[in-house]
């Protein structure tokens, strides 16, 4: 077993529970969790430059361009521990362009594995019209499963709301774009000897135990 945490990317389409999981992982590997969803919802909430650039985008439910996308997560893996201690990427890379840029800054710290998270269409709108996320930390609720107290965070205490692109027209071309220019994605791992698929319909808890075995399996492989 490698003496780091594994560098893993969470495919899946939205709502297929890619948040959700990766914080999990995050944490019970002491990993870096990089959701670039999550850095832009943060960078909209807080008014930078970065959050008006790309909020656009995002509210009609389109890909935020390559370039951004990239500089922001190239800036993360190069300025921070997260190569040398592990990771878990969700949400990127989501293009062709944006998985080539990534083995270029990985270079000789490639990725371990590529876990697809596979749940029907229909799951992931149930998940998806209930899903509700804290402003402040983003940690994900789900209208069958809430916090504790009205809709206030466990975790952070801040208002859980609804996200501005969980709209049915945003989420439409979401699960579009997904299919277009997500899906190739797929092919792209496969053919690098790096995916491995992993169910994501069940509770929680066994998709999380399935994930880790998943990811053991390989880090077992290649150590
Ligand atoms: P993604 O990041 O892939 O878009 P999320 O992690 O945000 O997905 O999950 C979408 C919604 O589904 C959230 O409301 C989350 O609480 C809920 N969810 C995640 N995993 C499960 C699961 N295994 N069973 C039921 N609901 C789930
Ligand atoms: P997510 O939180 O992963 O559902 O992402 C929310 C939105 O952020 C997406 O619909 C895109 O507009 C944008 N986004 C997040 N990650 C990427 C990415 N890797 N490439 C392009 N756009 C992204």
């Amino acid at each position: 077993m490698s003496d780091r945490g594994p560098h893993l990317v969470l495919l899946g389409k939205q709502g297929a529970g890619k948040g959700t999981q990766a914080s999990r992982l995050a944490e019970h590997y002491g990993v870096i969790h990089l959701a670039t969803g999550d850095v832009f919802r943060a960078a909209i909430n807080e008014g930078t430059e970065l959050g008006f650039e790309v909020q656009r985008y995002m509210d009609r439910g389109e890909l935020v361009p390559d370039e951004i996308v990239i500089g922001v997560v190239r800036e993360v893996l190069t300025n921070s521990d997260a190569v040398k201690r592990g990771f878990v990427l969700d949400g990127f890379p989501r293009t062709v362009p944006q998985a080539k840029e990534l083995e270029r800054v990985l270079a000789d710290f490639p990725l371990d594995v590529v876990i697809d998270l596979d749940v029907p269409t229909e799951i992931a709108l149930h998940r998806i019209a209930g899903r509700r996320v804290c402003v402040q930390c983003q940690t994900t609720y789900h209208v069958d499963n809430p916090p504790k107290e009205d809709w206030i965070c466990d975790v952070c205490g801040s208002d859980v709301v609804q996200r501005d692109d969980d709209t049915e027209e945003a989420v439409m071309r979401r699960l579009e774009l997904w299919e277009i220019q997500t899906l190739p994605l797929i092919h792209f791992y496969r053919r690098r000897g790096l995916l491995a698929h992993v169910d994501g319909i069940g509770d929680s808890e066994d998709v999380f135990e399935s994930l880790v075995a998943t990811v053991e399996v390989r880090m077992t492989e290649d150590a």
